[in-house]
């Protein structure tokens, strides 16, 4: 191994999250050093070649390169240090990394580190479908790569399980390729990804949702011939008498992604089961002194302009942190998920905050709705929901002169 450099800020990963954590790092005079294990930067919005990116982060609408060639080049204009081709294999909680790229492993350490690795996707081996195993099964994100970055084909007659919003968005760029999406079927009563995409990739092209069905066979031998579909009742236990078969060669799998934290966990960093990122306070700090985290390694956003936005501001903190004077970790409050939430972000926060951006997600789709932060008896937030889904995050911004005076914030649904 090569000697060790030191550095102010590392950011692991260069998704839009991670460029633009570096980039407010480094316009906020941090020495950066960005490490993605890609060729390219961008992340995952590379192969996401459709539009409805950009939005709120620029005001315009975007393809996915788009979007992370503008937040690469704001990164890369504020000096930051790039080495792609690198993964990191390992990082302490005293902020040691080992990066690790074809034949060399050299040792990094900074004086923060911004988690910034994305997620990914749940597995069939994960799911437990019983039936054969034949070629054919995909997840939609390796689909996606296959069709927008490999020109690869994935299959004619596609059946998809999970409406989680890449599996939504490949069905109607399978249809554009020119095969036929047979259905979707989707475990909860709801569909799990945008409204805005169950519209315009599912009911444009009259592609049928089976809501609370899942897929419980796969037939083939070689390659997929066919699947069954069973209805399931409220108790998610599937009914008998309501199988039915589908034709199909391919099916792919949207249902559910996961952050990619094993480096937190070999920093100790505690993480939150509901969220499966870690537990961070106000500046997006974790439980370990001078690791932040932001972007889908924290919690799984609806939006990539809000990934990014995350970034931007864990990126400004870890730049404090590491050029600041070392102070001790001040006191905290907890902010808990209470009735109707399913989780909260950040889930701490320095009782001296004076500002708080609380992100969340409700747990079941209601219509005209409130979410209220309350401390004790008083309700010190409040945000009415038209249409609430668990597909679409919420924020809430809270502002306190002199700071909060509580033990701990509850958010639930009024
Ligand atoms: C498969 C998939 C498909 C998606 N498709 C769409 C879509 O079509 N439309 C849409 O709106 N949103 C889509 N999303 C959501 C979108 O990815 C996010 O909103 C956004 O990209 C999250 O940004 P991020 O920076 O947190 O993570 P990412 O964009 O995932 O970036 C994380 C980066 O970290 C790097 N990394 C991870 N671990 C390490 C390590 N140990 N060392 C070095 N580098 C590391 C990865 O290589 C990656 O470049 C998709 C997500 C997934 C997982």
């Amino acid at each position: 191994m090569s000697d060790r450099r030191e550095t102010d800020v590392v950011v692991i990963g260069g998704g839009p999250a991670g460029l633009s954590a570096a980039a407010a790092a480094a316009e906020a005079g941090a020495k950066v050093v960005l490490v993605d294990r890609n060729r390219q930067l961008g992340g995952i919005l590379n192969q996401c070649i459709h539009d409805g990116f950009g939005l709120q982060a620029f005001g315009e609408v975007l393809t996915g390169p788009e979007f992370a060639a503008r937040v690469a080049a704001r990164a890369l204009e504020a000096g930051i240090e790039v080495h792609t081709d690198t993964m990191v294999t390992d990082l302490t909680s005293s902020r040691e990394l080992v990066c690790t790229t074809s034949g060399e492993r050299y040792p990094l350490r900074a004086e923060a580190v911004v988690l910034a690795m994305g997620c990914r996707e749940r597995t069939r081996g994960m799911l437990r479908i019983p039936g054969t195993r034949p070629a054919g099964v995909y997840t939609a994100g390796a689909a996606q790569w296959l069709t927008n970055m490999a020109d690869v084909r994935v299959g004619r007659r596609v059946f998809i399980l999970g409406s989680g919003d890449v599996g939504l968005i490949m069905a109607r760029r399978l249809v554009w390729e020119g095969a036929e999406v047979a259905g979707v079927a989707e475990l909860l009563p709801y569909p799990s990804g945008l409204p805005r995409n169950v519209s315009q990739c599912l009911e444009e092209y009259d592609i049928p949702l089976y809501l609370a069905h899942s897929v419980t066979c796969i037939h083939g031998r070689d390659r997929v011939e066919a699947v069954t579909v069973t209805r399931f009742d409220e108790r998610r236990l599937p009914i008998a008498g309501t199988e039915f078969e589908v034709a199909c060669d391919t099916l792919l799998l949207s249902v559910g992604l996961i952050p990619e934290n094993e480096l937190s966990r070999n920093a100790d960093v505690v993480l939150d089961p509901m969220t499966g990122g870690a537990v961070v306070n106000e500046r997006y700090m974790t439980s370990v002194d001078g690791i932040f985290s932001c972007g889908n390694v924290l919690h799984i956003h609806d939006l990539a302009d809000r990934a990014a936005e995350e970034g931007d501001r864990a990126g400004r903190c870890a730049a404090r942190y590491a050029l600041g004077p070392s102070t001790s970790r001040r006191e905290e409050l907890r902010i808990d998920a209470g009735e109707g939430i399913r989780y909260v972000v950040p889930q701490r926060a320095e009782r001296s905050a004076e500002e708080l951006l609380v992100s969340l997600r409700i747990s079941e789709p209601a219509d005209r709705c409130t979410a209220v932060v309350t401390a004790g008896d008083r309700v010190i937030a409040e945000e009415s929901l038209r249409h609430g889904h668990p597909s679409t995050m919420v924020q809430m911004r809270l502002r306190s002169r002199g700071g909060i005076d509580a033990d701990r914030l509850e958010v639930r649904m009024r």
